[in-house]
């Protein structure tokens, strides 16, 4: 318990949580602890806990402290990749004969992770619009362990309303799972709205730099989270200290970026729905976005992440991606610098021919917090 844990706004915690001064030298940033084996006072005199730091680390343990601090959970993990925290957490929770409702838009790479690699160990999954609660129940077998839940989704910037399929899951003995990524903790708190576990992609908002790959996961429950943490040491995908620096570094600034990245993506999507090139915007700030209420109800801004389809079909996008130039062509998201990429030919390649297939004709950005007046003028002229 650190002296900080009466203050509980999310902007003192994002700078505080897991940041305790450090013991020896006091000082205020916790240090990289770039080191694999401690010295033990004696066979099994270990200080502060620490033993081998696939275990455990300082540097892992702040971030870690952080995470659960942040999403209001009783457990964080850090882990190389959200991928890694999406294996460990599959592998957790899965066995042979087990089934998994997945979404009908999702991060590419999750849906591989399902159809590619889980699948071959027996795990069965089907598919579901999960901005429709009622799907989602019907989706549900007696086998159901696990409801996966993206909101805003990627690409497609689909919402879910966790409050109601969090109501779906308990009434069918499941866990639900939110991947957190887009909106981050700051925008949103689905442990609060009844989901068991968070995952994130910390390389996207939370790093928010563009300069390292991690993942997380945060159990709502502290028996869930032991079981997590088990499974983290024995499979051993954990975030290196340096990572684990940089990602606490990042988190620090989180909520002046989000408010910062949800004021530009606002007016960005304004301009786009006005610009007679584009067909159609996605973004949940936008009233006519079906997920508008929920999301408003949920979220506290809408988040940097917007779609829009081109008039002029494939080849029409993938111009508009190559004629940017501020936005950088790319992909990845939720860095301080704005991205653009073509879903279908890039992020969402492994989805082609499934039930996730994104439209030809997308463009999606990750909307940085650079000059707004910038931002608008650079996709004027990439639009042409
Ligand atoms: C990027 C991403 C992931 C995967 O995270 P990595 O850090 O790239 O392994 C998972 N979910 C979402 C929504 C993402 O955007």
């Amino acid at each position: 318990m650190s002296d900080q844990d009466s203050f509980h706004n999310f902007e003192t915690r994002a700078i505080h949580a897991g940041n305790t001064a450090d013991p020896l030298t006091g000082a205020v940033v916790p240090p990289i602890y770039q080191v694999s084996t401690y010295k033990q006072d004696g066979v099994g005199g270990l200080r502060g806990g620490y033993e081998y730091s696939r275990s455990a680390n300082p540097t892992r343990t702040a971030l870690e402290e952080n995470l659960a601090a942040l999403e209001g959970g009783r457990r964080g993990l850090a882990f190389a990749s959200g991928l890694a925290a999406e294996d460990c957490l599959l592998r957790t929770l899965l066995a042979p004969g087990d089934h998994v409702v997945i979404p009908n838009d999702a991060y590419g790479g999750t849906f591989r992770l399902f159809a590619k690699v889980v699948s071959r160990w027996g795990v069965e999954w089907s598919v579901a619009d999960t901005s429709d609660p009622a799907a989602v129940r019907a989706a549900v077998t007696p086998k159901t362990k696990v409801i996966w839940v993206e909101t805003p989704s990627n690409p497609l910037l689909g919402i879910t309303d966790i409050a109601a399929v969090a109501a779906v899951a308990r009434g069918a003995g499941a866990k639900l799972v939110v991947d957190n990524t887009f909106a981050s903790p700051y925008l949103q708190q689905p442990i609060a709205l009844g989901a068991d576990i968070v995952v994130h992609s910390l390389t996207k908002y939370m790093g928010g730099h563009s300069d390292v790959v991690g993942g997380a996961l945060i159990a709502a429950d502290e028996t869930v989270g032991e079981e997590l943490a088990y499974h983290q040491n024995a499979m051993g995908a954990v975030a290196g200290p340096f990572d684990a620096w940089l990602v606490l570094r990042g988190i620090k600034t989180l909520p002046v970026r989000m408010d910062r990245h949800s004021e530009n993506a606002a007016r960005v999507a304004e301009m786009l729905t006005e610009h007679p090139k584009v067909t159609r915007v996605l973004y949940p700030g936008l009233p006519e976005h079906p997920g508008h209420e929920t999301a408003a109800k949920q979220m506290k801004a809408f988040g940097g992440m917007v779609s829009f389809q081109v008039a002029g079909g494939e080849e029409a996008a993938v111009e508009v991606c190559n004629r940017a130039k501020l936005f950088t062509l790319g992909e990845s998201l939720g860095g301080v610098e704005s991205l653009i990429e073509h879903p279908g030919r890039m992020t969402h390649a492994s989805v082609v021919g499934s039930a996730l297939e994104v439209p030809a004709d997308l463009v999606r950005l990750s909307v940085g917090i650079e000059s707004g007046d910038d931002l608008l003028t650079d996709l004027k002229r990439a639009l042409g």
